[in-house]
């Protein structure tokens, strides 16, 4: 692991391709009004929810079929512009940022659900359809699909950037879920990568090269991945505790001692002061973990216990139980909500999110000292975590008009993830590397590594037409 550089990343390098008017004529002509290069269209789709900012792309083309997809793809070969995959533009890290110029692939039309596979537990989907889409599509099967970054991200663009959410800790992420691909190469080729059957030995595994790939290596145009059955019993708990570092070594020791719990979620006390005022709830104002327990009932019952006895031996306070689901839900929607509270706390302020994830046996040593840093810096911030995973994210709170914010928020994000790095883990658990943490994927594989990724890219994709300048500079 090489040291990290000083905090480099804070603006995006722009150097755009030109984008020949015969292209925009082609696409016009092919995709008639699926096509558009109003203003407010191309700005939409030439940003994320991050706080970098560049110039929009030049068209977007609305895809319906994989067809559609290979078309744009190919007319765009032809006059080496950047491509760059459109979805649910959740994503942080300026991931959709057209830094080299380009045309906009909006994947949203291509949402429905192609087959339900109940006895097999797959399903196969189109790629924009979003998460609470396809569990609403499938509810009736008794199946779930447990991936939930907090934004209602779409299926493909959670493949895009191998996403998880709050379920990891026990289902997993985008990596181990997801069986098969089909994609649209940067040639406009139509390929298929994996199958439905559990298990495959059968040659290099393109599907999770995929996974994970955001967008600069091809276009998902459909994916299947894996269903759980609902459980049977589920109970959801809130505790609060006297310091954070007790809501983690309560945690630490809940995934040392091997229970299967469903979801285990830090909120600090600030986090929770946001989420109350946002979601009119009336949490206690301390840190505290918010979990889930999934299985039987005599299952479910034995873990609730075992994880109330870890946190009484830290000072956690007795368990709070929402019962009923509408009770759950709303826990948990307050949960998902916490980005959007907390960004409304400081009204027009932008927030720069870390994402570091360390092995768990480190996780108090990453946070705490990371909190210190945070609190002496003056900046307002939100903290949550995936704590079960060793993941958490800091959100800084700031003024994006005061580049002395801007610069301390970065310097953080740079303690944090030398801090990280140092103890084992990686600069980013599952948002990506985007533009923003490309200095950091260096610092965690250095350059040998780096330069695979690019001999790879250039074998796919030799023309660097697809998403370019995101992840590693070629
Ligand atoms: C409030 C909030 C909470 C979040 N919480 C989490 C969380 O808990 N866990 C987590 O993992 N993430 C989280 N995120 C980040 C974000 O939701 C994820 O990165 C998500 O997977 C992005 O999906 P999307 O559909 O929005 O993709 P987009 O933002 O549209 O695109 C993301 C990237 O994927 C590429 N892409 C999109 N679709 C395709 C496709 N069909 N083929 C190829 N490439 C494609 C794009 O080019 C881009 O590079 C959160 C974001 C917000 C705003």
């Amino acid at each position: 692991m090489n040291a990290p550089a000083a905090a480099t990343h804070l603006l995006p390098e722009i150097q755009l391709r030109a984008v020949p008017e015969a292209l925009l004529d082609a696409l016009a002509a092919r995709f008639g009004a699926q096509c558009s290069t109003a203003q407010a269209v191309r700005e939409q789709h030439g940003r994320d929810e991050g706080s970098l900012k560049a110039p929009p792309p030049s068209a977007v083309v609305f895809a319906e079929t994989a067809q559609d997809v290979a078309d744009a793809v190919k007319l765009a070969a032809r006059h080496d512009v950047p491509v760059i995959p459109y979805a649910a533009g959740s994503s942080l890290e300026g991931h959709l940022l057209a830094v080299q110029g380009g045309i906009s692939i909006d994947v949203n039309r291509m949402n429905r659900v192609l087959s339900v596979d109940a006895d097999d537990l797959t399903v196969t989907v189109q790629p924009g359809i979003t998460r609470k889409q396809l569990n609403d599509a499938i509810k009736d099967t008794g199946l779930f699909f447990p991936i939930d970054p907090g934004a209602d991200a779409s299926i493909g663009g959670m493949c895009a950037t191998r996403a998880s959410g709050t379920n990891a800790v026990r289902y997993g992420t985008m990596r181990e879920n997801v069986l098969a691909l089909e994609v649209v190469t940067a040639s406009g080729e139509i390929i298929r990568t994996g199958t439905r059957a559990k298990k495959s030995a059968a040659g290099y595994d393109l599907t999770r090269l995929m996974v994970g790939s955001e967008g600069t290596l091809g276009v998902i145009t459909e994916v299947t991945v894996r269903l759980y059955p609902l459980p049977e019993a589920v109970s959801a708990a809130i505790c609060s505790f006297p310091s954070i570092e007790a809501a983690v070594r309560t945690t630490i020791q809940t995934i040392q001692l091997g229970v299967p719990i469903a979801r285990v979620e830090l909120i600090d006390a600030h986090t929770v002061r946001m989420v109350n005022a946002h979601s009119k709830l009336g949490l206690r104002e301390e840190p505290m973990l918010l979990m889930e327990f999934h299985g039987s009932p005599a299952g479910v019952k034995e873990q609730a216990e075992l994880v109330q006895e870890i946190a009484a031996e830290f000072g956690g306070n007795a368990f709070e139980w929402a019962t009923t689901p509408e009770e759950r839900t709303r826990l948990w929607t307050a949960r998902h909500n916490a980005y959007f509270a907390a960004v409304q706390s400081r009204p027009g302020c932008r927030a720069i999110s870390t994402d570091t994830c360390v092995p768990i046996s480190r996780l108090a040593d990453c946070l705490l000292d990371s909190v210190t840093e945070a609190d002496a810096s003056g900046i307002p911030y939100f903290l949550v975590g995936h704590v079960g995973d060793g993941n958490f994210h800091f959100g800084y709170l700031i003024d994006p008009d005061s580049a002395e914010e801007r610069l301390t928020a970065e310097n953080l994000n740079h303690q944090l993830v030398a801090r990280a790095l140092r103890l084992g883990g990686t600069c980013t658990g599952e948002h990506g590397v985007g533009l923003h943490k490309m200095g950091f994927l260096l610092d965690e594989t250095g350059a040998g590594a780096v330069d695979m990724m690019r001999a790879i890219k250039r074998a796919l994709d030799p023309r660097n037409i697809m998403n370019p300048g995101k992840i590693f500079a070629m």
